[in-house]
C-alpha cells in the first residue's frame, strides 16, 4: 500500500521568507562569510590583485586535494570538470574502463561515448558499491595494456553509496600505463581524497557540492602523468584546453575571463575549510551520515546503500509503503526543508538527505526530527514516537 502524504500533510504553518533549508547534494548552504565576500564588486581580471586571489586560491586548492600537482579551476559545473578531464588525457579510440553503479557512473559512460572512446563496463546494481576485484581482474587481463583509464565515481550520489577508489586505484597502479580519472564531486571536502597518496591522475568536482559555495566553478586536478598523457590526447578541445589553464596558472592567471565572484567566495570558502582542518571536516561528515543513518534505521525507514557503505556527503533512504517523493514534499511544505528526490527509476522509491559542505549537528538533528514530525503527523511512523530522535542525538553526541 502506498500512502498519498501530500494531501494529508498540514501546510507550512509559518510561512517564512529566508528561511529554506536545503538538504540536498546541490547546490549546498553557502555561509554568510561566503555570500559577503561574493557581494564585491568584480575587479579586472588581470589586474594585480586578483592575480593574488588565483595565487592563493591555488594554494588552498592543492591543500585540499592533498595533492602538489595542478588544480584548475574552469568556469563550470562540476560536468565541466569531469568532461575537461577526460577529453585533455585521452584520444579517439582509446579503450577505458569505467564503473557504473548509479546516475553518474552512467554519465561518465556516455560522455566517453560521445567522444569516441571504445567503453567497457564494469557494473554493479544500484545501491551496491563498484567490486575492486573486478576491476583488478579486468586490468589484470589487459596484458596487451590497451586500456588507457579508469573513470569512475567515488560517491554516487544517485544512490548513496562510496566506492573504494582507493583499492580500485591501486589496481590501476598496479596496471602501470591506464589513468585513475576519478570523479570526487561529492567525496572531496567529504572524506579522504589524498590525491598524490592514492596516486589518482585526474579528480574531477565542482563548487556547489563539499566547497560551502555556490554553483559556476569546475575543478581539475592534474598529476604528472595525466600531463604526460595530455601530450597524446588528440580528442578535440578548446575552451576546455587544461594546457592553457595550466600555463596561465603559472602566471596566477586565466586563459579566459574567469568567474571573478565566484574566485572571492572560493578564497573565502577555503579559508573557512583551513581553520576546520581536514581531519575535522571528515569527521564531521562521517558523524552525520552516522546520525542521518541511526535516525532513519530508528524508525523503521530501511537505507538504499549497501551496509557499510553509505556515502558520508549523503544518505538515501527507501521508505516501504510509502511514496518517497510524496514524503519528500511533505517535509518541505510543512517545514521549508528540501530533500532530495530520487533519479530514474527511483524516483518515489527513494529520498536522499544531503548533508554535504555547510553542514552542522542541528540541520542533521532538524532534518531527523522533520522527517519523524512528518510521519507521526501522518500516522506513518513504524517505531516509538520519537525514536528517530533519540537514535540521531544518540550518534551525534560521539
Ligand atoms: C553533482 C555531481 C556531479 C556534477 O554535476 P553538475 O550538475 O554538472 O555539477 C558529478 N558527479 C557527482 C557524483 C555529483 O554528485
Amino acid at each position: 500500500m502506498v500512502v498519498d502524504c501530500a494531501s494529508a500533510a498540514p501546510p507550512l504553518d509559518t510561512p517564512m521568507q529566508d528561511k529554506l533549508t536545503l538538504m540536498i547534494p546541490g547546490p549546498t548552504p553557502v555561509p554568510e562569510t561566503v555570500l559577503l565576500a561574493m557581494s564585491r564588486h568584480p575587479i579586472g581580471h588581470r589586474s594585480a590583485d586578483f592575480q593574488k586571489i588565483v595565487k592563493r586560491t591555488t594554494e588552498q586548492l592543492k591543500w585540499l586535494h592533498q595533492t602538489s600537482g595542478d588544480v584548475l579551476v574552469l568556469a563550470g559545473s562540476g560536468t565541466a570538470a569531469m568532461e575537461a578531464g577526460i577529453i585533455n588525457v585521452l584520444s579517439k579510440g582509446d579503450l577505458v574502463l569505467c564503473g557504473d553503479n548509479g546516475k553518474f557512473g552512467e554519465r561518465w559512460v556516455k560522455l566517453a561515448k560521445a567522444y569516441g572512446l571504445e567503453v567497457q563496463v564494469i557494473k554493479a546494481e544500484w545501491g551496491q558499491p563498484l567490486d575492486p576485484e573486478a576491476f583488478r581482474a579486468a586490468l589484470e587481463a589487459d596484458t596487451a595494456k590497451a586500456i588507457r583509464a579508469v573513470i569512475l565515481t567515488h560517491s554516487e550520489t544517485s544512490t548513496g553509496v562510496i566506492n573504494d577508489l582507493e583499492a580500485i586505484a591501486g589496481h590501476v597502479k598496479n596496471h602501470g600505463t591506464a589513468l585513475t580519472i576519478a570523479d570526487c564531486v561529492t567525496s572531496l571536502g567529504a572524506c579522504n581524497v589524498p590525491m598524490e597518496a592514492w596516486g589518482l591522475d585526474v579528480v574531477g568536482s565542482g563548487s556547489q557540492k563539499g566547497y560551502m559555495m555556490p554553483p559556476g566553478l569546475g575543478f581539475v586536478a592534474m598529476s604528472e602523468k595525466a600531463w604526460a598523457a595530455y601530450g597524446r590526447s588528440d580528442l578535440p578541445k578548446f575552451y576546455f584546453d587544461l594546457g592553457k589553464y595550466r600555463k596561465s596558472a603559472k602566471a596566477d592567471s586565466n586563459p579566459f575571463t574567469p568567474a571573478v565572484n565566484l574566485y572571492y567566495a572560493l578564497e573565502a570558502a577555503l579559508e573557512m575549510m583551513q581553520k576546520e582542518g581536514l581531519e575535522a571536516i571528515f569527521a564531521r561528515h562521517a558523524r552525520h551520515r552516522d546520525a542521518a543513518q541511526a535516525g532513519m534505521v530508528a524508525m523503521g525507514l530501511p537505507l538504499y546503500a549497501a551496509e557499510g557503505h553509505g556515502s558520508p556527503a549523503i544518505t538515501a533512504v527507501a521508505p516501504v509503503g510509502i511514496d518517497a517523493e510524496e514524503l519528500r514534499k511533505a517535509v518541505k511544505q510543512r517545514f521549508d526543508i528540501l530533500l532530495a528526490g530520487g533519479q530514474d527509476h527511483l524516483k518515489g522509491k527513494v529520498f536522499r538527505i544531503g548533508h554535504l559542505g555547510f553542514v552542522c549537528d542541528r540541520d542533521v538533528l532538524t532534518a531527523v526530527a522533520a522527517i519523524e514530525a512528518t510521519l507521526q503527523g501522518l500516522g506513518l511512523h513504524q517505531g516509538q514516537a520519537g525514536a528517530g530522535v533519540a537514535a540521531c542525538a544518540a550518534a551525534l553526541a560521539v
